[in-house]
Parts: C-alpha cells; structure tokens; sequence
C-alpha cells in the first residue's frame, strides 16, 4: 500500500480522505490477507468508513491490485473495471 500512495503522491492524486480513513491504525493484514483467508472483517471497518467511496475510486483509478480498498477486494474491482470499460465502450460505438 505505502509504494501505491508513494506513486499516486507523485502523480498529484489527492489524498486528504485518508485523513478519515476508518482503518487507521487497523491491523494490515486483515486488509491484505493470505489468499482464501477471510475479508470479512476488513469489509465490515470499510462499511463504516466515511471515505469509501473515494478510497474505492482511488484503488480503481490506480489499478492497485492487492488488498481491500473500499470495501472491495481485488476481483472485485477488477469486475467494477471491466464494466466500467464495456460501458465506456458501449457510448464510443
Ligand atoms: S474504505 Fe476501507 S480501506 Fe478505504 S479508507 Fe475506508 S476503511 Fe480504509
């Protein structure tokens, strides 16, 4: 997570909704568990979060591909993407 935001620190990405972030001072891991272990608990804290909708959008804009971002793990939004990316294409043609 720290090389992402150290990227999107220097592309300009605003990040002052961090600053709310509900997972403050959580434990990492249950935001970037083992594969098959459970998310449950890490999507329960994003549930609560203030700022959800613009961490989601940031991991989405950014292609992070590890971790819970938004209440959303890494399939998940690859699927929001790829909708995204059929819809965009559906208003060119
Ligand atoms: S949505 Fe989840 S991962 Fe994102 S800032 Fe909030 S608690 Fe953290």
């Amino acid at each position: 997570m720290l090389e992402q935001l150290k990227q999107a620190l220097a592309t300009g990405y605003d990040l002052e909704w961090q600053d709310k972030a509900n997972c403050t001072g959580a434990n990492a891991n249950l935001f970037f568990p083992e594969r098959g272990a459970s998310t449950r608990t890490a999507k329960g804290i994003c549930r609560e979060c203030q700022v959800r909708v613009e961490c989601l959008e940031f991991a989405i804009t950014t292609g992070e591909k590890f971790g819970i971002w938004g209440g959303m793990s890494e399939r998940e939004r690859r699927r929001v993407r790829k909708e995204r990316q059929i819809a965009a294409a559906r208003k060119v043609s």
